[in-house]
């Protein structure tokens, strides 16, 4: 539907069109699209929903107040998991989220946020943009409606908080833990009974006891939270989340009811907050680890080689089992794994080699 059409018809976002000079005296565009983001953050919350919210500035920044885009909290229009669907059905024209959480709609959408023991965000981004990650994506949520983009990166993620200390496989059994996406069927295979619950309900159902233990983020996020509070050990590495790819959707209707110039705005600006956002992390987990460790004592512990040893042979038998369940689930499969198969070889004389020479004492 062409632009004039769409407003014509009354179409949802849709204003009229007209020009005016701004404060500034600069001539300003009146928005042409008055969208709403819904998310499944907590409103303003660091990383993740001041990411949400950068996105939506970027988006009316770069297209000269054409679009504005509003954004919501976890709760304040939809809850947290219902994001997906009120995008699909145009309650909302935009979501901020995480693809793992859609796997009641579509469990080969978790190879699009993170694989336990899979790629990391600099092999992720490198996937979706220049394999055939984000194409792949699109195809599956077009039958939903939604056109997804990458749209913030949180790096490799913490293990999680622990009341007990985790020394062997069988110390993960008749555990309730807080542990979304295939990280959660890997803790199932363990013994485990893994919970979905959105970020904003993490303290106080650990602090209750309504679960064991709990993963969120990493330092930065995990300190905002005070979980530390509520637990006594600190585990790392984050296998479950070795670099988890956020995600933005956008209701096909309305993306396509954009001009070319709009569409290439707003995925343009869900590629610059997904690089934003792992440079975020990047520089905030570090003085956040510092005051988890110094100033909380905090008991940060490695998990045990042995356990991480069962749990990533549990992890293949998870992603391959996943990863064959249907044709696009073979073929979504086959892509990430040829991928992740090469970079693993690349980034191990890279990456992984210059890291070690690095930090040799
Ligand atoms: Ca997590």
């Amino acid at each position: 539907m062409k632009r004039r059409e769409f407003i014509k018809k009354g179409g949802a976002g849709a204003l009229v069109l007209g020009t005016g000079l701004g404060v500034s005296g600069v001539a300003q565009a009146r928005p042409e699209f008055k969208w709403k983001m819904v998310t499944t953050w907590p409103k303003n919350f660091p990383g993740l929903g001041t990411g949400a919210n950068h996105l939506a500035a970027l988006i009316n920044e770069m297209s000269g107040g054409r679009i504005r885009v509003k954004v919501y909290g976890a709760k304040e229009l939809v809850p947290a998991f219902e994001v997906f669907d009120a995008v699909a059905r145009g309650t909302a024209e935009m979501g901020h989220g995480a693809a793992y959480y859609w796997k009641g709609k579509s469990e080969v959408a978790q190879f699009f946020s993170t694989v336990p023991f899979g790629m990391t965000a600099q092999e992720m981004n490198g996937w979706m943009y220049h394999g055939d990650g984000l194409k792949l994506w699109r195809e599956l949520y077009t039958k939903f409606g939604l056109v997804p983009a990458p749209a913030g990166n949180t790096g490799v993620q913490m293990g999680g908080w622990f009341n007990k200390e985790i020394k062997s496989v069988a110390d993960l059994k008749g555990l309730k833990m807080r542990i979304p996406g295939l990280g959660g069927e890997v803790l199932k295979r363990a013994g485990g009974t893994p919970v979905n619950l959105p970020g904003g309900e993490l303290f106080t159902s650990l602090q209750s006891g309504a679960i064991d233990a709990t993963e969120w983020v990493g330092p930065y996020n995990d300190l905002a939270f005070g979980l530390y509070k509520a637990a006594k050990y600190y585990y790392y590495p984050g296998f479950h989340e070795p670099g988890t790819t956020l995600e933005a959707i956008v209701n096909k209707k309305a993306f396509d009811a954009l001009p070319k110039d709009l569409q290439a705005i707003v995925l343009n600006a869900c590629k610059v907050v997904n690089q934003d956002m792992l440079a975020e992390y990047t520089a905030r987990n570090p003085a956040a680890l510092e005051t988890l460790l110094t100033k909380h004592k905090v008991d940060m512990r490695p998990y045990p080689k042995d356990v991480l040893e069962v749990l990533r042979k549990y992890s293949q038998e998870v992603v391959e089992e996943l990863g064959n369940k249907d044709a696009f689930s073979r073929k979504v499969y086959a892509s990430y794994k040829g991928f992740l198969e090469q970079s693993r070889r690349w980034t191990g004389i890279s990456e992984l080699a210059y890291l070690q020479a690095r930090d040799l004492s």
